[in-house]
């Protein structure tokens, strides 16, 4: 499978790596993203949230673990087991025309996303205090114009 990893050295590198990725993915697209807790994940998806136009800003879940932000729904999965994630109605999303970016993707087996027209998987690995790794992974399926914006991605 083609991939692309990044290494970005700041919260706000990441967030504009999220923003830059919005504008190449395709309505329906979902981000499985996975790694730690504070390895950015949530920064990403707020400058997803920018670059996709959405009116508000994503935040780390206290009690609605799937949030509507407009053309972008943003899940998190950390506290649930399989039973739970599978209960929230994601699968409702994965057909539709927004963006779906879901973390701790991981809570839910693999198949669960089969049907969604293109998914993405981000790795992030928190190296240190203000670095983080980020790997995208895609696949042959991936509609041409996505792959190629991923596998050119660069940090600004
Ligand atoms: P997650 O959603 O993966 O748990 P968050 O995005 O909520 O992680 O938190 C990441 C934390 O790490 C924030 O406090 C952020 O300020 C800090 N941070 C430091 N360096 C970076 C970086 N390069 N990218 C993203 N976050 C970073
Ligand atoms: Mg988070």
């Amino acid at each position: 499978m083609p991939t692309r990893t990044l290494t970005t050295v700041s919260p706000v590198e990441t967030a504009a790596l999220g923003e830059a990725v919005a504008r190449a993915l395709p309505p329906g697209t979902v981000l499985l993203l996975d790694g730690e807790l504070g390895a950015g994940k949530t920064t990403f998806v707020r400058g997803l949230a920018r670059g996709l136009g959405a009116a508000a800003t994503p935040r780390s879940p206290t009690f609605a673990l799937v949030r509507e932000y407009g053309p972008l729904v943003h899940a998190d999965l950390y506290r649930l087991g399989v039973a739970e994630a599978a209960a929230l109605g994601l699968d409702d999303y994965l057909d539709g025309d927004r963006i779906v970016a879901v973390e701790w993707s991981s809570h839910l087996p693999a198949a669960f996303w089969a049907g969604a027209p293109a998914t993405v998987r981000l790795d992030f690995i928190l190296k240190d205090e203000t670095r983080r790794e980020i790997t995208f992974t895609w696949d042959d399926e991936t509609p041409a114009a996505l792959a190629k914006a991923l596998g050119t991605l660069a940090c600004a």
